[in-house]
């Protein structure tokens, strides 16, 4: 177990400056977010450093700059949407690894938040250079990983700092997703159901290996069972298939056997922007269409299977859900996974497009969790471990 926020004495958080790493990689969109939730996600853990006169110093990544400055990725629309979203006065100063960053956060008043520009602005970053994580260190006197998200790179902003830096604890939200995450792990409770869809599967390979024996049923959908269907012999017409993956899928189908299940039927169009589709089934792919939902009948088992789960995780949408209506078979499967919760079932969901999908169609509050980190999420399930986390502080117990 390691330490989080909620375990720092008061004479380790009052009037101390606390270097946040939160994750406020957010959509922009004509230079304001466009999808809070990342933002609001820190709330709880913000709130719990000010409760104890904690001195909040935010940094985060936001899209992919490559240690160079570069526009379109300031932080600065995160700062405005904070304030004013927040109720905080927010400060926003760069680079975040300046003296100027450093005064900032010395002359920070009780009550307001220091926001640092993109840490990805910063060659050193991503190869964790240890120069830069002792900069960043300057910026407080406690450490707080509040970005799950980006737990599983060792990052000078999430990993190097922390050895410069001490205490190192875990936000709220790491904890609740380490131990959501966990619950799913220690999971003895059957039916254990995994579901998976999504486009790659060199991305869901460690889960798939993690669970392939405790899992009663493997629902595969979306892109993921094109690749799947194809290699068991199915034509699929222009559908986005992995034909790279056909081993690997034959191998899992071997070693899982009737456990795996593929859709029964898919819904086909000629392209994503049709507007409409029709349902065929997998033997009945035309050549010139494109498999994007499951069908029917699919949806129907598939629901049936995560309703009646005791267990379940899921990553990666059965459908093209960015494209109407092709939402369909995951909206169904989000109905089922409801259900299992409101009848008890543990239900956790994750991955970025799972979780957007989900907040698109409502039911974001409707799962046990709804995991904001993909990648992490994917990496902690299989191993139980994220470097991010690994080098936070224990608890004694
Ligand atoms: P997550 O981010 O939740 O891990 P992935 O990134 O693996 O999920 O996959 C999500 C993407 O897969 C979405 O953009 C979705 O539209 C796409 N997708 C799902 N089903 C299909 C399909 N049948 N054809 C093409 N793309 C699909
Ligand atoms: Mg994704």
């Amino acid at each position: 177990m390691k330490r989080s926020v909620e375990d720092l004495t008061p004479g380790e958080l009052e009037g101390r400056r606390a270097l946040v790493r939160v994750d406020y990689n957010v959509p922009l969109e004509d230079g304001a977010v466009a999808d809070p939730r990342r933002i609001r996600a820190s709330y709880p853990t913000l709130e719990a450093l000010l409760d104890g006169g904690g001195r909040p110093v935010l940094c985060s990544h936001l899209g992919r700059p490559r240690g160079r400055v570069e526009e379109g990725s300031s932080l600065a629309p995160v700062a405005t949407y904070l304030e004013e979203d927040f109720g905080r006065p927010v400060r926003f100063v760069g680079p975040a690894d300046s003296d100027r960053a450093r005064d900032a956060s010395e002359e920070l008043p009780e009550g307001r938040l220091l926001l640092l520009e993109n840490t990805r602005f910063l060659p050193g970053e991503t190869s964790n250079d240890a120069d830069l994580g002792r900069r960043f260190a300057r910026l407080g006197d406690l450490f707080v990983n509040d970005a799950f998200a980006a737990s599983h790179r060792a990052h000078a902003s999430v990993v190097g700092v922390t050895g410069y830096l001490r205490p190192a604890v875990a936000g709220l939200l790491v904890r609740r997703e380490v131990e959501m995450l966990d619950a799913v792990r220690r999971s003895r409770e059957h039916p254990f159901v995994l579901a998976v869809g999504g486009a790659k599967i060199g991305d869901k390979l460690r889960v798939l290996e993690a669970f392939l024996e405790r899992a009663d049923a493997i629902l595969v959908g979306g892109a993921m069972a094109n690749t799947f269907l194809a290699a068991a012999g199915k034509e699929l017409g222009a559908s986005r298939v992995e034909s790279g993956e056909f081993d690997t899928a034959r191998d899992l189908m071997e070693r899982a056997g009737a456990r795996i299940r593929l859709p029964e039927d898919l819904v086909v169009a000629p392209g994503p922007d049709a507007g409409d589709g029709r349902t065929v089934p997998v033997d009945d792919v035309p050549p010139d269409a494109m498999a994007l939902d499951v069908g029917q009948r699919t949806r129907e088992s598939f629901g049936a299977a995560v309703r009646e789960c005791r267990t379940l995780f899921w990553n990666g949408p059965v459908g093209l859900f960015e494209h109407s209506p092709f939402e369909q078979g995951t909206l169904s499967m989000a109905r089922a996974a409801a259900d299992a919760t409101e009848k008890g079932a543990l239900t956790v969901v994750g991955g970025g497009d799972s979780a957007r999908a989900l907040a698109e169609l409502g039911f974001q509050d409707a799962v046990t969790h709804l995991s904001t980190g993909g990648g992490a999420a994917l990496e902690y399930l299989a191993t139980g471990r994220l470097p991010g986390i690994d080098a936070l502080d224990d608890s004694p117990s």
